[in-house]
Formats: structure tokens, sequence, C-alpha cells
């Protein structure tokens, strides 16, 4: 059995490019299809933080009360412990925003929340368990405008025919390579292991501690997630790594020692840090947004507010399009030319961040120079705070 459908925009990935940007052409009545290669959202050691910018958003479209029904616990500003010297990172306190904090929340919450509100437009569809691996082109030639996509469900084969293919599938996007789009980049300078630890009650951590290599602490409730920052290539999976990385946590913070000597092997799980990015985010037919268009680095969790910023930035300009008729190339270059900016910055800091990162292992290491300017210009850690909370080109709603 196979299953066909025509839309007016199918989007691949039910990630929050995907959903948001779904949820916002949805509003302008347009007809959409996402398709999602799990089953559901629940995934763990994915971004966590939704930041104020994008919970203003919400605020706009009515639903961050509903958001804020959902697990979620606020931060104020980042701290950081950097050798024992505690500092602050960025202050979201005085940011132009109705939230003023950033918040974690599961991003399966999230995204449960985005689907939920697009499951109240008659136009929406969700293939869950679906996995797209190909491209329709026009006329059945290779450089065709690109029609629609197709690849299998729990039925069978999935084919959806529509004016505009959204690629939103993340970094190692399977239909942008279909599309013949590359990404240019690297790996970065660090890793990152990513492990639960085990929590007592009423046990806190500064969110950075740095000393013999880094540590962000995430509080889930009744367990922490730890993001533990290593040199690029130096994990191996291997017994004696595990054992280095035990002491390392022990010496970064000697409260949590024993509840590190628990994790085991499996428990962690290694994230390559890359930097990437398409020169050209578009073919005729189908956009590239969020982590398919440029893979950020975790480096002040700011993959989902870029993903977001991308579905205001192409709903805004690509839905009035689509009401009208079928977007062009210079339709799909609209969004690219207002996305690539803030991206080109975002990566750019994220670069410069990774010394510091790295460097904090040294056990003599000195306060590097953006942190000890922070530290002594207080007032500074306000503009940090509006870079991490807003971003550096904010898009607005402005629906039609
Ligand atoms: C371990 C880790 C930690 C991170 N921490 C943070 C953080 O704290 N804060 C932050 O802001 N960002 C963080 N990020 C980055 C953040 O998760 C991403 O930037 C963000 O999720 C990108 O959103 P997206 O919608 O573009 O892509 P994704 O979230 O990657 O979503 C892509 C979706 O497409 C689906 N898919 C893929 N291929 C197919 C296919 N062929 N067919 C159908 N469906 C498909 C996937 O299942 C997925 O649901 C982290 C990333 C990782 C990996």
């Amino acid at each position: 059995m196979s299953t066909h459908i025509e839309t007016d925009c199918v989007i691949v990935g039910g990630g929050p490019a995907g959903l948001m940007t779904a949820l916002l052409l949805l509003r302008q009545g347009l007809a959409v299809t996402v398709v999602e290669k799990h089953a559901d959202f629940l995934r763990d050691f994915r971004g966590d933080t939704i930041h104020p910018s994008t919970q203003e958003l919400l605020g706009e479209l009515g639903i961050l009360d509903e958001f804020l029904t959902r697990p979620h616990a606020d931060m104020a500003r980042v701290s950081l412990s950097w050798h024992g010297t505690e500092l602050t990172l960025a202050d979201f306190s005085r940011l132009p925003t109705r939230r003023r904090v950033m918040t974690f929340m599961p991003q399966w919450d999230f995204l449960d929340l985005l689907a939920d509100s697009a499951t109240r437009h008659p136009g929406f569809r969700l293939l869950r368990k679906t996995r797209i691996d190909d491209l329709i082109r026009d006329g059945g030639s290779a450089d065709g405008r690109v029609v629609g996509v197709t690849g299998t469900g729990p039925d069978g084969d999935v084919i959806v025919r529509a004016r505009l293919v959204i690629d939103a599938s993340g970094r190692d996007s399977e239909v942008r390579a279909a599309a013949g789009l590359t990404p240019v980049g690297s790996a970065a300078a660090m890793d990152v292991l990513w492990f639960r630890l085990a929590k007592h009650a009423g046990e806190t951590y500064p969110f950075v501690q740095a000393g013999a290599g880094m540590i962000i602490t995430i509080d889930r409730g009744d367990f922490f997630q730890i993001a533990h920052v290593i040199p690029a290539g130096t994990w191996h999976g291997t017994d004696a790594d595990l054992a280095s990385m035990q002491d390392r946590i022990g010496r970064i913070s000697p409260r949590m020692a024993d509840a590190a000597t628990a994790v085991t092997i499996d428990d962690v799980h290694l994230l390559r840090v890359r930097l990437e990015r398409l020169r050209r985010w578009f073919t005729d037919g189908m956009l590239c947004l969020g982590d398919s268009a440029h893979a950020m680095s975790p480096a002040g969790g700011v993959g989902i507010n870029l993903a977001i910023q991308d579905a205001v930035a192409a709903a805004r300009i690509l839905g009035p399009v689509l009401r009208d008729g079928d977007p062009t190339t210079s339709d799909l270059r609209r969004v690219q030319r207002r996305r690539a900016w803030p991206t080109r910055i975002t990566q750019f800091v994220q670069r410069r961040l990774q010394g510091p990162l790295i460097a904090s292992r040294e056990a003599d290491a000195p306060l590097p120079l953006p942190l000890r300017l922070l530290r002594d210009h207080p007032r500074l850690t306000h503009l940090t705070g509006r870079f991490v909370g807003i971003g550096a080109r904010p898009e607005r709603l402005d629906l039609t």
C-alpha cells in the first residue's frame, strides 16, 4: 500500500525548525504536511534551552501559558565557576521581553506543544515513523524543480507532492544531500560528552563549572544532565577514557565525584561538534532551514533559537507567496539573505568561545580575557544576555 498526499508545503523533519515553520504557515491558512522519521519526540540529549525570544514568540502565538504548564526550570542569569572564581556570563533581567529568563524544557515537551498547536489547524498532517529519502523532480529530470518527496512509512511507500519542500531534517540531512547541497565548515576543536548523573534532593551546582575541563549542569528535577567539554577526537569509549573522565569530573566538581563513579561507558553519548553551513540554502522548489542549513556548536545553547528564528523569517516571507502561487528561487534566496548573517555572526562567536572552553583544562588556567571583562564590567553581562537570549537578528512575526 502507498500513501499519496498533495499539499501546499511539505516539511521534512519534526524538530524545532520544522514544527515552528509548519505552525506559522498553517496560521496563514496553508496546508502543511510534516514528515518525521521517529514515532515520537522522546529523544534524550538534545537542545533543551528555550530562549526569551522564543518565549516571546510563543506569547505572540497565544501558547505561552500552555508552554508554562509543561515541566520546566527558569534561569535568570548564566553563572560560571572558573577554578573557584564565580561570575555571571549572561544576565537576562533587562531584556525587552515578557519573560526575562532562559527556560529549560525537555525538547520532546516543547515539540509536543508545537505539534499539539499545529493539530488545531485543519490543513495539518504529521506523518510519524516515516523516513524521506528522495526528492521528486518536475519532469523526472535530475535538474528539474523539486515538487515533492518520497520515503517509507509504516504502511509502505509515501509520496508527498507540494509547491514547496522545506528540509528541516537536521545536521545529517539525507534530503539536503539528495538535492546536491553540501555544507562547508569543519569539525570543531571540541567534542561534548553527555550523560546523566544521579541527584540528591536539594543538590545544586553553578550552570558552568570550569576546572580540569568544563561541565555544564542542567537540572532535570530528579537527575542532572551533564555536558562535559573535551578536546575533539579524545574520546574513544575505552575504560581508560571513562576513568580519566570520572577523575576530571571529581576534580572540577568534588561533590559530583561519587555520582560520577556510577557512570558507565554505555551511559556516555559523544556529540561530535560541527560548525557548518550551506553556501546556498535552496534549490528550485526546496529550502533548508535550521541545522540542515547550519549545524551549530552547543556553545551558548543557541541552536533551537536559531532554528526558530529561521522558521519565523521563512514563514513571514514565504507564507504570502505560497498563498498566491509557487515560490521562486528569488523568494527562497530572500530567506537565506535574511538568516545567513545572524548565522555567520553566531558561528564566529562560537568558534571564539572554543579556546576558553578547552583552555579551562589547565590547572593554572588564567581567566580568559572575555571572562575578565565580564567580571570587571558586570554591565556587559546584559549585552551577553541580549546576544544569547534574543540573538543577532531577532525576527518579528508580522504574519498577514
Ligand atoms: C546533544 C545535543 C545537545 C544540544 N544542546 C543544545 C542546547 O542546549 N540548546 C540549543 O539551543 N541547542 C542545542 N543543541 C542543538 C539543537 O538541538 C539543534 O540546533 C536544534 O534541535 C535544531 O533544530 P532543527 O529543527 O533544525 O533540527 P533537529 O532538531 O535535528 O530536527 C530534525 C528532525 O528531523 C528528523 N529527520 C531527520 N532525517 C529525517 C528523514 N530523512 N525523514 C524524516 N525525518 C527526518 C529527525 O528525527 C528530527 O526530529 C544540541 C544538539 C545536540 C545534538
